[in-house]
């Protein structure tokens, strides 16, 4: 059985990162600069943005928190995007959510300047992947799977891939980007019959249900190579929505959780600062 690691797809798209930033810094330019906005003083929110900005610090690349009160109106919100939007200064913006419920999320995404917009929240974004144009700023989560099964060589075309996830943020667009190498794509969800015989049957499985330790043995085949996206706490820590450590034995490869997807997701997102930063300077 193959571990397919997340940190040595992480460390080289972090080389891609500094070499660019290094680039600006030797052209005289201007480096690349990320705007957090950030509603309240949520300790999650506030976590995700110590990571981030650590990230960042040891990348070169600037950050600019913006900080609002939870219980910031509308108008307020949306004119202070509306600033990161116009400020030449600002190559990403990064919204954390979930938003205060007075917020209206379906607004505030479309208003995300598209060639800013490194969370890929704004449709512009998403409808770009399913018109098979990568040209833009792709979801995180999914450019991530395609990105680790890429660095391990596994060629993508004529391949059966199982997804079971058919959210927005992960099984709908990972779809696009499969059919745009080329494999053949079966999407499962909650209602899907005989899950196991179709995850069996197939290459590649993509696990997103968000339960932990879902996916036993019978899932799968000696041939399976398992991208486990779900993120799920448990007592002991995280762990994925693969039974881990029933399945080793029978599967040919396998992202762990932590250190596989997450680990890549996380730096995708910082990579597309500089993505980012590049579409403003062409247009
Ligand atoms: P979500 O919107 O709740 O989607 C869960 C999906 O799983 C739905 O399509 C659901 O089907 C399906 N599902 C649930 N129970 C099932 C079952 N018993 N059999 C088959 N399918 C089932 O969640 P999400 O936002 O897409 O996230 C999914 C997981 O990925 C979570 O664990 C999340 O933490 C993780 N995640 C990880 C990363 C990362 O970077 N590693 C990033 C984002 C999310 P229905 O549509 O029928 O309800």
């Amino acid at each position: 059985m193959l571990l397919l690691k997340g940190k040595p797809v992480a460390d080289k798209i972090r080389e891609n990162i500094l070499s660019a930033v290094e680039n600006c810094k030797s052209k005289g330019l201007d480096l690349p600069r990320l705007a957090i906005m950030r509603a309240g003083e949520e300790p999650d929110d506030i976590a995700y943005e110590r990571r981030i900005i650590k990230n960042c610090d040891s990348l070169g690349i600037e950050v600019k928190t913006v900080l609002v009160d939870r219980d910031i109106g509308m108008d307020e919100f949306m004119d202070i995007l509306s600033d990161l939007n116009e400020d030449p200064k600002i190559h990403g913006i990064l919204i954390f959510r979930p938003l205060p419920e007075q917020l209206d999320l379906d607004i505030i995404s479309r208003a995300v300047k598209a060639v800013k917009d490194i969370d890929c929240m704004n449709p512009i974004n998403i409808q770009k992947v399913f018109e098979g144009d990568t040209s833009g700023i792709l979801p995180c989560t999914p450019e991530a799977c395609i990105e680790i099964l890429k660095h391990y060589g596994y060629e993508l075309t004529g391949k059966n891939v199982a997804i079971v996830n058919r959210s927005m943020v992960l099984g709908k667009p990972l779809s696009m980007l499969f059919l745009l190498e080329n494999s053949t794509v079966t999407i499962c969800h909650s209602k899907t019959k005989d899950l196991p015989k179709i995850t069996r049957n197939a290459d590649i499985v993509v696990t997103g249900v968000g339960r932990a330790k879902f996916f036993g043995p019978e899932y799968f085949s000696e041939n399976s190579v398992v991208v486990d996206v779900g993120i799920n706490y448990e007592e002991g820590g995280l762990c994925g929505d693969v039974d881990f450590d029933s399945v080793t034995d029978k599967v040919s490869a396998i992202t762990p959780v932590p250190g596989g997807v997450g680990t890549v997701t996380s730096m995708i997102l910082l990579n597309n600062v500089i993505k980012a930063m590049r579409l403003q300077n062409k247009g």
